[in-house]
């Protein structure tokens, strides 16, 4: 089981900001910016290189869900960074797909 697993099954602690049926959301332990959410299927789907055809709904819903929370979290007004890393180049450090949400603060461009 993945780290992101055991936080889906509550094996391990997380403070969870939003769940349904398809995901669940999260505050990241390492926060890089005021607001650091963690949005993730809770289907296993290792990163978004391995997302099939069939999962094009469930990645969607994902996307609304991130902009959802960003509503809630009152940072939408200001704007927001949503994040995918995959694989080693892209800094990918839990092989379970998760969108980072980050915002609450002005972001640099281009990432480093
Ligand atoms: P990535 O580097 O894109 O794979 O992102 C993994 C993220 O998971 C990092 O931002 C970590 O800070 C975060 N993370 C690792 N362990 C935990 C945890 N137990 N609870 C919440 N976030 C975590």
């Amino acid at each position: 089981m993945t780290l992101f697993e055991k936080i889906i099954a509550r094996e391990i602690p997380a403070e969870i900001v939003f769940e349904d049926d398809q995901c669940l959301a999260f505050r990241d332990i390492s926060p890089q910016a005021p607001i650091h959410i963690l949005i993730i299927p809770k289907k296993t789907i290792a990163r978004i290189a391995a997302a099939q055809a069939d999962d094009q709904s469930l990645l969607g819903h994902l996307l609304l869900t991130a902009a959802e929370i960003a509503r809630r979290e009152n940072i939408a007004p200001a704007g927001y960074r949503l994040v995918i890393n995959n694989g080693p180049h892209g800094g990918e450090t839990v092989p379970h797909l998760h969108i980072h949400l980050l915002g609450g603060r002005h972001l640099n461009w281009p990432p480093g």
